[in-house]
């Protein structure tokens, strides 16, 4: 019998994700608060809802077609939820005790979602390549991407559809620039990892019950690799000195960091270093945003 503990991980290198560039070009001190502080976030009940209905269509799918019908969907809702907030006491005392009827509501609300998304769509009639897939890949440059698709589906003639649900309570206008960021950025990987680049990125807007389909060219996502080799060069840049400067903007409402940030009167912490051995993962909630 082997007694050799098992050998660790090797740490992972850092890499760049969609969630974190976007962070780095909203705000340079956003991007150090989350990646090299890693300070911790007190999600909301909106960014939480968004997880369990991106969780909700991912098991979906792992049902039989003619099962992908919105009752079905909706009975999910309840044990996903379970599950997911086992274990994470900062979703749970969202919903403090006292009020049940807090989180019946609450489902209700992702209910809406759910039906919103069976408006736009019939799961039964697709079948996806894959759901909430993790991609990596490396660029010419030496700069690794990785990210998370929420879903990915291929044509029989090889065709490739990248798919993303958007469930969060920022208005559609303020967050589009930064979804098509996040589009082109899967777009990249998948076009470096597969030689194909993708025929549609289309983004689901569960909230106002709206898709918004693009489609993207090689010259396009050569330019956009640049983008990324260079939003990568100024992180590294930033992260050698610790120079993460903050650029207010209307969306430091959606800033959990407000109180630290000079642009709002606060002090940041002692700049810690850059971070090994991966500062730009994501989280959970990043991935439902
Ligand atoms: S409040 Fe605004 S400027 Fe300050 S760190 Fe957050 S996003 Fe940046």
């Amino acid at each position: 019998m082997d007694d050799q503990p098992p050998a660790a991980e090797p740490p992972r290198r850092p890499a760049l994700s969609p969630s974190r560039a976007s962070d780095f070009k909203q705000c340079p001190l956003l991007y150090r608060f989350r990646a090299v502080d890693r300070l911790p976030e007190v999600p909301t009940r909106e960014q939480v809802r968004g997880t369990l209905v991106h969780s909700v269509l991912e098991r979906l799918f792992s049902l039989p077609q003619a099962e992908r019908v919105p009752g079905r969907a909706k009975e999910l809702l309840r044990p996903v939820w379970t599950e997911l907030s086992s274990g994470r006491p900062e979703w749970t005392d969202l919903f403090p005790g006292d009020d049940p009827g807090e989180l019946h509501g609450w489902l209700e609300s992702a209910e809406r979602l759910v039906d919103a998304y069976f408006q736009l769509e019939d799961p039964r009639r697709l079948d996806p390549e894959a759901c909430e897939l993790h991609v990596e890949t490396e660029l010419g440059s030496g700069v690794l991407l990785r990210g998370y698709i929420d879903r990915l589906d291929v044509a029989p003639t090889g065709e490739i559809r990248v798919v993303d649900y958007k469930t969060g309570a920022a208005p559609r206008q303020i967050g589009e620039a930064k979804a098509m960021f996040q589009m082109k950025f899967y777009a990249v990987v998948l076009w470096r990892l597969r030689g194909v680049v993708p025929k549609q990125l289309k983004l689901m807007y569960l909230t106002d019950g709206q898709a918004l389909a693009y489609t993207p060219d090689e010259a396009e996502l050569v330019r956009f690799e640049r983008t990324l080799e260079a939003i990568w060069q100024a992180i590294l840049r930033a992260g050698r000195t610790g120079d993460f400067r903050p650029s207010p903007s209307k969306l430091c409402d959606w800033c959990s960091h407000q109180s630290r940030c000079p642009s709002f009167g606060g002090t940041p912490p002692e700049y810690p270093g850059w971070p090994e051995p991966d500062p730009g993962d994501e989280s959970i909630l990043d991935r439902a945003d």
